[in-house]
């Protein structure tokens, strides 16, 4: 068996370590498996497996760094363009009453996959807290993940 030595793979891993679900989500084919809505040049749009509300969306960078200020003026500038698109099919599907947009940087502050910068982008609407509780008591979801991938996707078009 060959082995070999790419210098291109050790810069691939470096960027993109193994174990990182945001990394591990890239190497694969976009659709309901991955849950990559859109790649842009520099970063992308994913379904947050584990939703607030119905029409939770991350943007993530596609580089590996743990915070903002390690990645380059224009994937930022990038990340912020496409949570506006977010926001802009969010509203054209559930008709959302407001959002929660934010990061959370580094595990202090609650950052689930503290590696690897990412955006939320959170559909609100008033009263929803309660609606949620409603909901998990009687273990009754809006709408599947599967469905909410097919939704976002369709309305984001071309
Ligand atoms: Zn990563």
């Amino acid at each position: 068996m060959k082995r070999i030595s790419a210098p291109w793979r050790m810069k691939f891993l470096e960027d993109h370590p193994e174990g990182c679900p945001f990394c591990r989500v890239q190497a694969m084919e976009d659709g309901p498996e991955n849950l990559i809505v859109r790649r842009g040049r520099q970063a992308f749009v994913i379904l947050n497996r584990y939703p607030y509300t119905g029409g939770h969306l991350l943007v993530v960078a596609k580089l590996h760094k743990p915070t903002l200020e390690d990645l380059p003026a224009d994937t930022r500038a990038e990340m912020m363009e496409l949570a506006t698109h977010c926001m802009q099919v969010l509203r054209q599907i559930y008709q959302p009453h407001g959002f929660n947009l934010g990061a959370n940087i580094g595990e202090a502050a609650g950052a689930g996959v503290a590696g690897h910068v990412h955006l939320h982008v959170v559909p609100r609407w008033t009263g929803d807290a309660s609606f949620m509780l409603t909901l998990a008591e009687t273990k009754v979801l809006p709408e599947t993940l599967e469905e909410t991938y097919r939704r976002v996707r369709q309305a984001w078009g071309e």
